[in-house]
């Protein structure tokens, strides 16, 4: 197989547009997709016909509008090219209108009120800027989902208007500098990190099926304390599946780079490329699904859950996302930051909006899943904070603090053999504990949990970097007036830093030392969902997206009661599972080891008298203590989420500090159990055997 042969097959990409499309249709088509220009109708009937024809050469026989409802998931309904032309004969058809809109059912997906439900029209809107591709005998088309009333109902739709906030903000501000750019656009590089389960030990486990976690078992004998798997060498099965995958995904035209175990047992990790927003976050979409499916080939489960297993590390998604306008990266600070006044100034609105909008920022991601790591003692922590690296950071005290600015020398590195190479030394070091940090030319921000869609935090950044852009720019026309211009922007750039320094934290950001000190700077520590998404009903907090034009503010207090929703629906699946699991499995399985103790004990004493018991009756209490716990615990459970009210706000409060709390103490008893319990009469898989069940 040769790689360049099979990549992007199954992409209507730019070579097939290019060599299907009639020119002028091409053109006008990319203009559309390179630079933001509203699509010509007329060309519509063309490009449709050309998708089609491509798509029956690679033996497709349906086509879906392919959308991104209020889940973390894609949806998509098929309907075939077929169209009857009289007698029996029928013609294999896609016209221009079913390419540009399609009409599903609305009424079966997250609305959070911003539809009534009897009004059941949504329609689905093509997004040309993303291509289609041929999978599994359907051409998919991207596309946006918005109400009969025009109400977004989807992650694309806000995703593209916070895309173009940002060009139309960065461009204004570029042009005070004197630099027409034709578009800026923001681009993203999504890592992924996954498990993998053998299928049979994953099927064996009621939680993990029908919830995606482990919601009992004790630890295994041995976690991750030898620090042995991060990059260690591939299982073969690992291996195998890693090599179907990238060979999937190069298929799809998704630049899967990189792939290495990560720090837990059975854990990994995929990066891709970086590329356009709206891309990368639909091919992540559809890396997800294709890990899915590539891993049950192999009779694999692959779980993208935030945390499938407690005691070892849990899976997030590195967001590294960056600001571009052709052939300049705006986050590049060059050989010579200290002069380089628009990348300061830049630096320094990304900085305010972090600052200004952490709350969004930390709502964006919150989920019942990753409250297991934001704020679960585990990296990287719920606060939002900025970690600017050596070089920049030591730049940016010196004109916040006055103090003296050593420009870092570009060092030559050597590991002093003389055999080995010289190498250019990186300006900044990592720092793998903050959640939002700048490595060279981008910003990373890690809070994003595995299973989340993309679309979330770059909506949110998008919008609040576009709004300080904004500020600056109204800022900066003024200041130019009276001012010379490089004195107002180095003194705005300034005010800023100053203003907002607290949000920058340059040092471990796991210890409970930070959490006190940022508690001092005031800034926001919310450590669950319900309290984290809270911040989105306040006002400023809504308004900064309608003066961006991303939501109205209908369609931003909906987006926030959904997340709510989500957010107890999850935990109360979670409950349920787990108090099922307590009174079906767990119990029963011991009590009758329970009994067949108790039966031996008597059977032992009544042959042997005299001989000591006392480990053996220790045993026998402390398995039906913890069992008896265990089955109280559960039925509370049970009748907490049944109590679960509908309002959004108080039902996630009532999760978060009753229902949650519940859970914890039901598992307490029932890890206590399994660790005292026989193997044999065990009712599921445990740690160890789920963790290193593929070889
Ligand atoms: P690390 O593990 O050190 O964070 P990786 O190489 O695993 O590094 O991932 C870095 C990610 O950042 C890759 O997906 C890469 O494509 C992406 N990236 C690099 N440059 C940019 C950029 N300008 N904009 C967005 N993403 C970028
Ligand atoms: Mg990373």
């Amino acid at each position: 197989m040769k790689i360049p042969e099979i990549f992007g097959e199954n992409v209507f990409n730019d070579g097939v547009m290019r060599s299907t499309l009639p020119s002028e249709v091409y053109k006008s088509l990319r203009k559309t997709i390179d630079d933001g220009k509203t699509i010509d109708m007329t060309i519509a009937d063309s490009v449709a016909n050309a998708m089609k024809d491509w798509a029956l050469s690679k033996g497709a026989t349906h086509y879906t509008h392919w959308f991104q409802p209020l889940t973390n998931l894609t949806a998509e309904k098929h309907d075939n090219f077929i169209e009857p032309v009289g007698g029996d004969a029928v013609i294999m058809q896609l016209t221009g209108k079913s390419l540009i809109v399609g009409e599903p059912d609305a009424s079966s997906f997250p609305s959070g009120g911003s539809r009534a439900t009897e009004r059941a029209r949504g329609y689905t809107a093509w997004d040309p800027t993303s291509p289609a591709f041929v999978k599994e005998g359907t051409l998919y088309i991207p596309t946006i989902f918005v109400s009969y009333t025009g109400e977004t109902l989807d992650k694309k739709a806000p995703l593209l208007k916070s895309m173009t906030a940002i060009d139309r903000e960065a461009k204004k501000l570029l042009k005070l500098f004197g630099i027409e750019a034709n578009k800026v656009s923001t681009t993203v590089g999504p890592e992924q990190e996954y498990f993998l389960v053998d299928e049979e030990v994953f099927n064996k486990r009621q939680d993990l099926v029908l919830t995606g976690r482990t919601l009992f078992g004790a630890p295994a004998p041995r976690g991750q304390e030898l620090e042995d798997h991060y990059f260690g060498s591939l299982k073969p099965r690992v291996a195998a599946f890693m090599k179907d995958l990238d060979e999937t995904l190069w298929r799809y035209g998704i630049l899967s780079k990189s792939k290495h175990n990560e720090a837990a047992p059975a854990q990994h990790e995929l990066a891709p490329i970086f590329t356009t927003t709206n891309v990368a976050v639909d091919t992540n979409q559809l890396t997800m699904e294709l890990m899915k499916k590539v891993a049950a080939k192999h009779r694999l489960a692959c779980l993208l859950h935030e945390k499938p297993f407690a005691y070892i590390n849990g899976s997030g998604k590195h967001n590294n996302w960056s600001l571009s306008t052709t052939g300049l990266n705006l986050l590049d600070p060059g050989d010579k930051p200290e002069e380089n006044k628009l990348f300061m100034l830049i630096l320094a609105c990304v900085i305010k909006a972090a600052d200004k909008y952490q709350g969004l920022l930390r709502a964006c991601v919150a989920s019942a899943s990753n409250d297991h790591r934001l704020g679960g003692g585990e990296a990287p922590p719920a606060i939002i904070s900025i970690y600017l690296g050596d070089e920049v950071g030591a730049l940016v005290d010196s004109i916040v603090l006055g103090k003296n600015y050593v420009p870092h020398k570009s060092v030559k590195g050597s590991i002093g053999v003389p055999e080995s190479p010289i190498f250019p030394i990186d300006s900044t070091d990592r720092n793998r504990t903050s959640p939002f940090a700048f490595t060279g030319n981008k910003f990373e921000f890690r809070m994003l949990g595995s299973s989340a869609s993309v679309a979330d935090p770059n909506i949110v950044l998008n919008t609040i970097v576009a709004e300080a852009f904004a500020d600056a720019t109204e800022k900066l026309e003024k200041a130019i007036k009276t001012q010379d211009f490089d004195e107002a922007v180095k003194g705005y750039t300034e005010k800023l830093l100053k203003k907002h320094y607290r949000i920058i934290f340059n040092y471990n950001g796991y210890g409970p030392e930070w959490e006190e000190e940022a508690a001092r700077r005031g800034l926001l520590n919310h450590k669950n969902t319900a309290e984290a998404v809270a911040e989105c009903f306040k006002k400023e907090n809504i308004d900064v997206f309608v003066r961006q034009g991303v939501y109205t503010k209908n369609e931003a207090v909906a987006r926030a009661k959904i997340q709510l929703e989500n957010y107890v629906k999850t935990v109360r699946i979670e409950a349920l599972t787990a108090a099922d699991m307590a009174i079906k499995q767990i119990y029963p399985a011991v009590n009758n080891y329970v009994a067949e103790l108790c039966r031996n004990l008597t059977a032992k004493k009544a042959a042997f008298a005299s001989l000591p018991y006392a480990a053996e009756e220790a045993l026998i209490k402390d398995l039906s203590t913890a069992n008896e716990h265990l089955l109280s615990c559960a039925n509370s459970l049970k009748a907490k989420a049944a109590e679960i009210v509908k309002e959004e706000t108080e039902a996630s409060l009532f999760t978060a500090h009753v229902v949650v709390p519940a859970m914890a103490e039901l598992r307490k008893y029932a890890d206590e159990a399994e660790r005292l319990c026989s193997k044999e009469y065990w009712p599921f898989p445990n740690y160890y055997e789920l963790l290193y069940s593929v070889k």
